[in-house]
């Protein structure tokens, strides 16, 4: 006879609770609790640029979640500072960005078709100890607005009280893609920096214009606009001014937002926190930005999240048929910390001035393709990033 598998509930479907409902769904018995429902989703405002590299398209496969392979592909990418375009650098593997809305409307009809139990609620404090009681283990994906449970904050990866960019984003019609096709990152010394991004939605391929603004600069203009209108002209403007490569592409007539809710702007505090925590006794774990919540920058928080999905994965199926306690709590944070403070350590010093070190290799890079093909894979993997800011052992 079959033993009952132990049960385990999900908080939140966004990447890290999607990543472990497919990758948990045939070895427990799941229950994932989500807010919003798939049409809410689907008719919600955008919530990212979502940019999954390499390495997390090899996870989606792993864990068999939906397949968006014929999509528009993401090659390469494509680095400015100032207005000095310095080179393009091929990733090794396509990167791919399917908006989110239709990413998670259309997994979680995908795992509900599939047996897995959902529960379109709001979770709250107060509901905690009944769902600890009914579960063997509880993980919190609530993402950037979580978590629920008390994971205390790693102060040495957390230095920031306040967020270091704004983030300004819009999913546009109307600009010719660039060639070949990639990300453009443009940086532009104390005011920000531009990610042009390709992208698959609803409604076909888009191009995403994602504005990271240094608060109080020059380029802070977004600050008050609420329709899409305004912001499609504020968008306009601003590429003019600061963008003239993106400027060049845009088709004046055709230039819009693919749909009233395809703009969005926020701002994050970084925060890291242990993943697991001990809760009346019974182990509760995080995954994603509930406890790994770092600045869009570098395009990252996806790729950290499907990473640590794959390493609660590994530590759940290792502790299948032991006690779920500190110990296992503890191996899923042993398996994770170093690859999150990379992630971290890079991704803040983004948020900085580039050590002179580092824009004195991108230079270099601009004459030597082999070096720039090194320099794209930074962000599809970034202990090379980090390696080449803090170790310096890119020459
Ligand atoms: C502007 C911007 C651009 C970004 N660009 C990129 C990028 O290019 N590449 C990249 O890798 N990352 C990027 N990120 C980060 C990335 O979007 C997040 O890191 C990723 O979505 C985190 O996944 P998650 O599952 O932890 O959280 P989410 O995707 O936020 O999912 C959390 C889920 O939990 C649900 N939820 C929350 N609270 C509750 C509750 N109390 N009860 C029930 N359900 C709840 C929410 O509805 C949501 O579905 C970007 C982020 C922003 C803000």
């Amino acid at each position: 006879m079959e033993l009952l598998k132990r049960r385990i509930c999900i908080i939140g479907s966004g990447e890290a609770g999607l990543h472990l409902a497919y990758a948990l769904k045939d070895d427990f018995d799941i229950t994932v609790m989500e807010r919003k429902s798939p049409d809410q989703f689907k008719k919600g405002r955008i919530m990212s640029t979502q940019v999954h590299f390499g390495p997390t398209r090899k996870r989606e496969k792993r864990f068999k979640m939906p397949n968006w392979e014929d999509q528009p592909l993401i090659e390469s990418i494509h680095i400015t500072i100032g207005n000095e375009k310095l080179f393009v650098g091929m990733l090794q593997e396509p990167a791919l960005s399917v908006d989110q809305r239709l990413y998670y409307s259309y997994s979680i009809n995908d795992l509900i078709e599939n047996g897995v139990s959902f529960r379109f609620e709001k979770v709250d404090k107060e509901d905690l100890d009944i769902l600890l009681e009914k579960y063997d283990l509880i993980i919190d994906c609530t993402g950037k607005n979580g978590p629920l449970f008390p994971f205390p904050t790693e102060e040495s990866l957390t230095p920031f009280q306040t967020p270091q960019r704004k983030c300004i984003v819009g999913y546009f019609e109307g600009i010719k893609a660039n060639n070949p096709l990639g990300v453009s990152v443009t940086v532009l010394p104390e005011l920000g920096e531009m990610f042009e991004i390709p992208a698959l939605t609803e409604q076909g391929p888009v191009t995403i214009l994602f504005v990271m603004v240094v608060p109080k600069s020059d380029l802070d203009v977004f600050k008050g606009i609420k329709y899409a209108e305004d912001f499609t002209l504020k968008m306009r403007n601003t590429v003019q001014q600061f963008f003239p490569d993106i400027h060049t592409r845009i088709d004046e007539e055709n230039f819009a937002l693919t749909d009233d809710n395809a703009f969005l702007q926020t701002a994050i505090t970084p925060v890291i926190r242990k993943p697991y925590s001990l809760v009346k006794n019974k182990l509760v774990v995080g995954c994603g930005d509930s406890v790994f919540l770092n600045d869009p920058i570098t395009g990252q928080g996806c790729n950290l999240s499907s990473y640590c999905a794959e390493q609660l994965y590994e530590t759940l199926m290792k502790y299948k048929d032991s006690k779920w306690d500190i110990e296992a709590g503890e191996y899923y944070w042993n398996r994770t910390k170093q690859y999150v403070t990379e992630v971290t350590g890079w991704t803040n010093a983004m948020t900085k001035p580039l050590p002179n070190h580092v824009v004195q290799l991108l230079l270099q890079v601009a004459q030597d393709q082999a070096k720039a093909d090194e320099i794209a894979e930074w962000f599809a993997n970034p202990t090379k990033a980090y390696e080449a800011f803090f170790l310096n052992n890119i020459n």
